[in-house]
């Protein structure tokens, strides 16, 4: 298939007149395509395996097959087993002046989404709302990452083993391209990458009222309070920054430490990094960071950070270029290029905090994060930081886990994305919600056409609004001032006029 711009129309427009032709895919349908794409999950493993590990130069076989290939596949049972459910559709109470009438909403599919994945989990960004997606009843057109060619040309090829291309294409190609599919008009846009191409996304997807779900980045925070246990939370972090080398979106980015037993922290994540990866230059599972450009960039931040008073603290022996174990970043000051760009990689900055309010200060005063992790034992903490913290999800003692259940949406907010494809709220986003009210024939709605002032009117009327106030058919003054929302102070307005 031609990554053209040309070519993108032509398969959008083809995708368009095939839902015309078939404008509701029954559940067997949708049912049959998403087991077809577990079954190829399956066969494929090893190949897309493989292709992203040359994408990345070296990645981990388990991780890919992890997260690339099982999680996909497990998220198609989950639908498979919800998908009756979902699709259902949803009777709701009609208003008391319409009692007798029926209402309900109809989950109708949107037409065709455009998908746009970021390179870290090729396959599950691809993939992943593309399921979601055809669950809903859609067509599917996805570009893939300038940086995953390889996983590009597998996913492409084991699609088009399933799908034709009026049902689900996958293109690859560099930025311009990219640039030039978030101008489609498509009925929905799923994007997967960073908060500041994600603006130009919803810019261009603007221009055709096209809605958007962006998941984005940002820096996710992981609190651990005095209660917690050190080494549990040290080592779940040092997981966190090595799984795929912290080029995960919600790895976590920084901890929050109390002061008093950052050293012991310190060491046991350490201790943690080298349990798990004696040999990081040598070992097979400890991903490369992916390209050139990323590689230097994490020297780069190292740099910034020590010529500005911090202390680097490595976890084992790198190659000085791709291969990076974690590097324990302390004496952090807020100038530091670590401190506020998403890291993305395995450092981990260590920042001093003595107390829940000064961890939930500290985090609310910088843009909203996607994920926040918490450890520790203490109950009212937990509900503070789940009700008062905004962040796109949590899990509490571990990091990322809440990202793999089923049944969760799973998505940013402000800084860190809107909406979500997962879980029922994935469903509802990729469908259209039709309100739908059938009248029942006999029903006297004539009752409320005019000439208005029937008796019934004026008695409905006085029903539901009650009594005017004559006091208020008075002249509008300018100089009274409207009311403030929780505002204590007494209403002067009709002393005034
Ligand atoms: P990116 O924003 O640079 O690129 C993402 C995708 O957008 C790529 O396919 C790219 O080709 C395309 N793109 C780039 N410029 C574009 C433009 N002007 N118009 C249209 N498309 C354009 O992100 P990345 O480097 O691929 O990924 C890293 C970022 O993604 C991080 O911020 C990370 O946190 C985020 N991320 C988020 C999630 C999530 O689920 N929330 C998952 C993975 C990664």
């Amino acid at each position: 298939m031609k990554d053209s711009i040309e070519n993108l129309r032509d398969v959008l427009a083809r995708q368009r007149a095939a839902c015309l032709a078939s404008p509701y895919p029954e559940r067997w349908q949708r049912r049959r395509a998403l087991k077809e794409v577990r079954e190829a999950l399956s066969r494929y493993q090893d190949r897309l395996a493989a292709a992203m590990s040359d994408d990345f130069g070296r990645r981990s076989e388990f991780e890919c097959k992890m997260l690339d290939v099982m999680f996909p596949a497990l998220q198609i049972d989950h639908a498979l087993a919800n998908l009756r459910r979902w699709m259902k559709p949803q009777k709701r109470h009609t208003d008391w002046l319409f009692l007798s009438n029926s209402a309900k909403v109809v989950y109708q599919p949107k037409g065709v989404v455009g998908v746009i994945a970021a390179w870290n989990f090729p396959v599950v960004e691809a993939v992943g709302p593309m399921i979601m997606a055809i669950a809903a009843g859609n067509r599917v057109m996805i570009k893939m990452s300038e940086f995953s060619s390889r996983s590009t040309l597998v996913l492409r090829e084991m699609l088009a083993e399933i799908f034709p291309q009026d049902q689900v294409a996958v293109f690859g190609g560099g930025v311009d391209v990219a640039q030039a599919f978030a101008s489609l008009p498509f009925d929905h846009i799923v994007f997967t990458g960073s908060p500041a191409v994600g603006k130009e996304i919803m810019r261009a997807a603007s221009a055709n009222l096209t809605p958007v779900t962006l998941e984005l980045g940002g820096k996710s925070p992981a609190i651990v309070a005095p209660s917690a246990s050190i080494a549990a939370a040290a080592r779940s972090i040092a997981h966190g920054k090595a799984f795929n080398a912290g080029q995960a979106c919600v790895a976590p980015d920084y901890a929050l430490v109390p002061r008093d037993r950052i050293d012991e922290f310190v060491a046991a994540a350490v201790s943690a990094f080298q349990r798990m990866y004696p040999d990081p230059v040598g070992d097979p599972h400890y991903t490369w960071i992916a390209s050139d450009r990323h590689a230097t960039r994490v020297q780069a931040l190292l740099a910034d950070a020590v010529a500005k008073g911090a202390t680097v603290i490595s976890c084992g022996t790198g190659n000085g270029s791709h291969v990076v174990p974690m590097q324990i970043v302390t004496d952090v000051t807020p100038d530091m290029r670590i401190m506020h760009e998403e890291l993305f990689n395995p450092i981990l900055p260590v920042v001093a905090c003595d107390s829940l309010d000064e961890s939930i200060r500290y985090i609310t005063a910088r843009p909203r994060p996607l994920a926040l992790y918490y450890y520790g034992a203490d109950a009212g903490e937990i509900k503070r930081l789940e009700r008062d913290v905004h962040a796109g999800g949590m899990t509490i003692n571990d990091w990322a886990w809440h990202v793999f259940q089923g049944d969760l949406p799973f998505g940013g907010t402000g800084n860190s994305g809107i909406g979500s494809w997962r879980g029922p709220e994935g469903f509802r986003a990729l469908s259209h919600g039709k309100a739908v009210l059938k009248m029942r024939r006999w029903f006297p709605i004539g009752l409320f056409h005019p000439p208005y002032g029937t008796r019934v009117q004026r008695l409905i009327s006085k029903l539901f609004l009650g009594h005017p106030d004559p006091a208020l058919n008075l002249p509008c003054s300018h100089e009274s001032e409207p009311r403030r929302y929780g505002s204590t102070a007494q209403d002067t307005s009709r002393e005034s006029t």
